[in-house]
C-alpha cells in the first residue's frame, strides 16, 4: 500500500507504545512458561489482549492506538529473539527487583525476516482508526543494551542492526504501515557516541517513504538538540510532564513535528484535563499547533491498567480544551498525516 494523505482532528493524540498487560494475560503467560498451556494458545490469548487495549484506547478516545507491545516482554529482548546472532546468557539486574536478560551478540548478525509486521496487521484490523503506531527499538539502544562478542566495535554493530531495522520498517510499509516509532531511550547516555548514532539512526531509516517519529525519554535533550535537523525523522517524541513543563526552552528551533509528553507515567496520580491544556497552551509557545502531536511521555506499561486508562481519558479531555480554541481562535480543526521531514 502506497502513502496517503490521512486527516486527523488538529493536536492529535497518540500513546508512545507499551500499555499495561491484562492481570488475566500476566497469569497466562506464566502458565506458559510453566508449561501450563500450549504455545498454540498464546496467539489467541496475546491477540485477545491487543483487542482490549485497543479498546481502552478507543473509549479514552486516542486518535492513534498501539497494540500496547502485549506480545514484547522487554524491548531489546523481542528483537534480539528474532534477529539471528544474538544469544542469551541469563537475567542481569538492571534496577531494584527488575531484570534483564541481557542479549549478547555472537556472530555476524542476520535479518530473518519480519518481527512486526504480523503485529501491525493484526493492530489495523481490530482498531477502528485509520492510523496505527508501530514501535521498533533503534540500532544505537539495542547496541548499548547488549554484550557486543562479535563486531570490532559498537559502532559497527550498530550500524549491523540499522541495516536489519532498515529492512524491517521497509517491510511495515510494503504491508501498509503509515506510521511507525523507533524508540531510542539509550540514545543520548554517551555523548561522545551522538554522531554516529545519529548515523546509525538515518542508517536505519533511509529510503523509507512512511511517517517515523523518532522516541527519546529520560535523557538529557541538550545533547539531543544540536542533531534535530540532520536526524531524518519527521516527528520527536519527547517526554515533558516528569520534568514539570519546567525545560520547554530545549524545543526552541524545533523545526519538526512534536509528539509532546504531557503524561507522567512514572507517578500514579491522574492529571486533570486543565492541567493537559495548560502544559499544550504553554508548548504552543515554541511549536507551531499544525506540528503537535500529544502523547504521554513514555509508555504506560508501569502503571496499574486503571491508571493507564484514566490518564489517557485525561489527555485527550485535556487536547479537547485545547482544539475549541484553535478552532475559535485559528480555524484550526484537522491536520494531515505527515512524512516530511520539517514542519511547519
Ligand atoms: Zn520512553
Amino acid at each position: 500500500m502506497a502513502w496517503r494523505e490521512v486527516k486527523l482532528p488538529a493536536l492529535p493524540t497518540t500513546v508512545i507504545g507499551s500499555y499495561p498487560r491484562p492481570k488475566w494475560l500476566r497469569e497466562f503467560i506464566k502458565g506458559l512458561k510453566a508449561g501450563r498451556y500450549k504455545e498454540k494458545h498464546a496467539k489467541e490469548a496475546f491477540d485477545d489482549a491487543v483487542v482490549a487495549v485497543v479498546r481502552d484506547h478507543e473509549v479514552a478516545g486516542v486518535d492513534i492506538p498501539s497494540d500496547g507491545e502485549m506480545r514484547r516482554d522487554e524491548m531489546v529482548e523481542y528483537f534480539a529473539e528474532r534477529i539471528e546472532g544474538f544469544k542469551f546468557y541469563g537475567p542481569v539486574r538492571v534496577w531494584g527487583n527488575h531484570y534483564f536478560r541481557k542479549p549478547a551478540v555472537v556472530k555476524p548478525l542476520k535479518y530473518r525476516g519480519p518481527m512486526t509486521v504480523d503485529e501491525f496487521l493484526f493492530l489495523r484490523s481490530v482498531a477502528k482508526a485509520e492510523v496505527v503506531k508501530v514501535t521498533i527499538t533503534g540500532p544505537y539502544t539495542i547496541a548499548d543494551w547488549s554484550f557486543n562478542e562479535y563486531y570490532e566495535s559498537k559502532e559497527e554493530l550498530a550500524f549491523e542492526l540499522a541495516r536489519i531495522i532498515n529492512r524491517e520498517i521497509k517491510a511495515l510499509e510494503e504491508a501498509g504501515a503509515l506510521y511507525v516509532q523507533v524508540d531510542e531511550p539509550a540514545l543520548t547516555t554517551h555523548p561522545d557516541e551522538m554522531e554516529w548514532a545519529v548515523q546509525a539512526i538515518n542508517k536505519a531509516v533511509e529510503g523509507v517513504n512512511i511517517k517515523v517519529g523518532l522516541h527519546v525519554c529520560y535523557s538529557d535533550y541538550r545533547v539531543l538538540k544540536p542533531y534535530y535537523d540532520e536526524l531524518r525523522v519527521s516527528q520527536f517524541a519527547l517526554e515533558f510532564a516528569n520534568r514539570g513543563f519546567r525545560d520547554l526552552a530545549v524545543i526552541k528551533g524545533l523545526s519538526k513535528e512534536l509528539g509532546f509528553g504531557v503524561i507522567d507515567v512514572h507517578n500514579r496520580r491522574v492529571e486533570t484535563p486543565e492541567e493537559v491544556a495548560k502544559a499544550i497552551r504553554k508548548v504552543m509557545r515554541y511549536v507551531e499547533p499544525e506540528c503537535l502531536y500529544i502523547n504521554p511521555d513514555c509508555g504506560l506499561k508501569l502503571l496499574p491498567r486503571d491508571v493507564a486508562r484514566a490518564k489517557l481519558k485525561a489527555m485527550v479531555e485535556g487536547t479537547k480544551i485545547v482544539r475549541k480554541e484553535l478552532a475559535r481562535r485559528k480555524g484550526l480543526e484537522e491536520v494531515v498525516l505527515r512524512k516530511d521531514l520539517t514542519c511547519p
